[in-house]
């Protein structure tokens, strides 16, 4: 889809509009009047920063989905295993309450899995339920009035089964799928010197998926070249393969030509945070920071599709801000992006190392 941002018009404005406002965003005094204006950017920027998002205040695919999914609230409809999966928070809120009493779902990233529809089957056994797998308003009831009641109510540390279980514990036959971001007519930002970001994205995957194939590894690129794919198809792609690790490559950009350093992310939402992406991540990021001499900018837990989409563990990795006038410059040079491709793949040893 066509990003909507500041400024534009018409009825997939008043779309956005209306389903902001059901979520009780502020629109100003002139509502769902279908125009783009400094309302509806603000409570975009709000919803963006409150799921988690790139807060830009424009509503790409990524933001779209996040605010078709939040307007699910539990109850409105039959939840159960399909494919498509059946996505949104409604589910988001069965995971989060099946997990509050110990039935291991997996990640609560509000996808409707195989192992969500197992622990559903658990529940309704142990609740004397009819055991069908399917979540109406009957399972739904006992889910929330175990909730309510708090007798039964006990936290428990879920272990992270599917996000993150990687079986390797070396690169040699790892599985690793890399992403570099933008491509074609879309370039990413532009640094300095006029360095467009879809350029050192694939720079540094090429050169990251020469060195993992060195090293054992099998590798796919969701792009080789210098053209233009859907972030959705990206990760259907990505998926598809079954890797066993997902890497999304973007480089930063700021208009305050000071910041400058390296950071990753890693799958969280406002239940959840992804405890194998988030070591992975650190790892990586350390030994950006430790080889190259970059500002440690850390790790971070996000909602971006490229993380919560693909399975079973995925991380997103900026090495640095193209708009720094000496890293940026830098960022592009073969030498250095041999570097940090080391780097990358020392944090990926690190992880699994310690697995
Ligand atoms: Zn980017």
């Amino acid at each position: 889809m066509r990003p909507v941002g500041r400024g534009d018009i018409g009825k997939r404005v008043v779309d956005i509009q209306t389903r902001l406002a059901a979520l009780g965003y502020f629109l100003g005094r002139e509502g769902a009047d279908g125009f783009f204006g400094p309302h509806t950017e603000n409570a975009i920027r709000a919803f963006q920063q409150q799921r988690l998002l790139f807060a830009d205040g424009v509503v790409e695919d990524n933001t779209w989905t996040e605010l078709v999914e939040a307007g699910y609230k539990p109850g409105e409809r039959l939840l159960y295993l399909r494919v498509p999966a059946i996505r949104g928070d409604d589910v988001l809120y069965l995971q989060k309450r099946l997990g509050d009493f110990g039935f291991d779902s997996g990640p609560a990233d509000g996808i409707f899995s195989p192992a969500l529809e197992v622990a559903v089957t658990e529940f309704q056994r142990n609740a004397g339920l009819n055991v069908d797998g399917i979540v109406g308003e009957t399972t739904l009831d006992r889910l929330r009035r175990l909730h309510k009641d708090g007798t039964h109510e006990y936290l428990v540390s879920i272990p992270d089964r599917l996000n993150g279980y990687v079986r390797k514990s070396s690169l040699s036959g790892l599985r690793v799928s890399l992403d570099p971001a933008h491509g074609g007519m879309e370039h990413g930002s532009v640094g300095v010197g006029g360095v467009r970001e879809k350029d050192p994205n694939l720079g540094l995957a090429v050169e990251l998926a020469r060195l993992l194939e060195g090293n054992g590894a099998l590798v796919q690129l969701t792009r080789e070249g210098d053209v233009s794919r859907a972030l959705y198809d990206r990760t259907e792609m990505a998926n598809a393969w079954s890797p066993d690790i997902h890497i999304c490559l973007h480089h930063n950009w700021n208009p305050s030509a000071k910041a400058q350093g390296a950071a990753t992310y890693f799958f969280a939402n406002s239940a959840y945070e992804s405890a194998a992406g988030r070591r992975l991540a650190g790892y990586i990021v350390d030994a950006l920071c430790r080889e190259l001499d970059r500002v440690d900018l850390h790790k971070h837990g996000r909602n971006y599709a490229c993380l919560r989409e693909v399975k079973p563990l995925s991380v997103m990795i900026e090495p640095g801000f193209l708009s720094h006038p000496e890293e940026g410059p830098a960022l592009a040079d073969p030498g250095v992006m041999a570097r940090e491709a080391a780097a990358i793949l020392h944090g990926i040893e690190a992880y699994l190392a310690r697995l």
